[in-house]
C-alpha cells in the first residue's frame, strides 16, 4: 500500500484540510518489474549473436581473412547470426505490439479445408527435409470467424515446433473437430523428444526454452509460443499442452466458431 497525503485548498486558495489517500500498487509495481525484466532479457537475448557478429569479424580483421576456408567459415556465422537477430527483433516487435493490443485483427470466416490444407503444405518441405510425416484430419465444413493471416501464423508456429523437436523419420499430426456446437477443436501432436514436467506450465513464457542450445541450434528466439498464445488469447480461444519426454508432446488449441 502506498499513501498519499493530498492538501485541499478552499476557492480562496485558503487551506481546509489534507485528503488521505491509500492506494494498492502492488498491481502497478509488478508490472513496472514485468517491464524492467523484458528489457533485461531482451538486452541479453540481443547480446549473444552481437558477441558473436563482432568476435568473428574481429578474429577475420586480425588476419583470419588471408585463409579462404576459415574465411568462409567465420563469414557464414556472422550470416547466420545477422540473421538470428533479425528474427529476434522481428519477433520482439511482433510480441510488444500484440500485448499492448496496437494489432487490428481483421475478422472473416475461414473455411477450414482450405486453410487447413494450404497451411500443411506449406510445412510440407520443412518436414521433408527431415523425413517427417505431416498428417492432417479433419471434419469436412468446419469454420471458424478468425483473422487468417494471424490463425496462419498460430499453426505454422505449433506446427513448426513439432518438426523441430521431432528426430528424423517422426510423424506431426493435426487432428481438427468440432468440440459442441460454438467451439472447435485442433490437436497437434507430434512424436519428438518431449518437455519434462516441470518446464510444461512455463513453455508459454517469452524467451523460455526447455533446451537454449538445442532451441538456439534449430534458430528459435524463444518467442514463438508466446506470441502464439497471446494470438489465440485474442480470438478469445485457448491452449494448452501435456506432453511425455521421449515420447512426443500434443498442444491442444480451443476456438469459439463465432466471435462476438
Ligand atoms: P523456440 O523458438 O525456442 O522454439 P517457443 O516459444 O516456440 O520457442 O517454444 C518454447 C520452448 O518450448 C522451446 O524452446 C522448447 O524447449 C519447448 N517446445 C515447444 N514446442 C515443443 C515441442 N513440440 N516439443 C518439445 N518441446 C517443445
Amino acid at each position: 500500500l502506498e499513501l498519499n497525503l493530498v492538501p485541499i485548498h478552499q476557492e480562496n486558495n485558503e487551506f481546509s484540510g489534507l485528503l488521505l489517500v491509500l492506494q494498492d500498487v502492488t498491481a502497478i509495481r509488478r508490472l513496472e518489474r514485468m517491464r524492467s525484466e523484458f528489457v533485461a532479457n531482451v538486452s541479453h537475448e540481443l547480446k549473444t549473436p552481437i558477441a558473436a557478429v563482432k568476435g568473428f569479424a574481429e578474429t577475420l580483421l586480425g588476419g583470419a581473412v588471408n585463409d579462404e576456408e576459415t574465411a568462409r567459415s567465420f563469414l557464414q556465422i556472422i550470416f547466420d547470426e545477422s540473421d538470428r537477430l533479425n528474427r529476434l527483433i522481428g519477433d520482439i516487435l511482433a510480441l510488444s505490439k500484440i500485448e499492448s493490443k496496437r494489432v487490428p485483427l481483421y475478422f472473416s470466416p475461414v473455411e477450414l479445408d482450405s486453410f487447413m490444407l494450404k497451411t500443411v503444405t506449406m510445412m510440407e518441405t520443412e518436414a521433408a527435409r527431415k523425413s517427417i510425416k505431416l498428417d492432417l484430419q479433419m471434419e469436412n465444413g468446419l469454420y471458424v470467424e478468425a483473422d487468417e493471416d494471424r490463425l496462419r501464423q498460430i499453426m505454422m508456429n505449433v506446427i513448426a515446433n513439432g518438426i523441430n523437436y521431432t528426430p528424423e523419420g517422426g510423424k506431426v499430426s493435426v487432428n481438427i473437430r468440432s468440440l459442441d456446437e460454438d467451439h472447435i477443436r485442433i490437436q497437434i501432436s507430434d512424436t519428438g523428444i518431449g518437455i519434462p514436467k516441470k518446464d510444461l506450465p512455463r513453455i508459454f513464457e517469452r524467451f523460455y526454452r526447455v533446451d537454449k542450445a538445442r532451441s538456439r541450434s534449430s534458430g528459435g528466439t524463444g518467442l514463438g509460443l508466446s506470441i502464439v498464445k497471446h494470438l489465440i488469447e485474442l480470438h478469445k480461444g485457448t491452449i494448452s499442452v501435456t506432453s511425455e519426454v521421449g515420447n512426443g508432446s500434443t498442444f491442444v488449441i480451443e476456438l469459439p466458431v463465432l466471435q462476438q
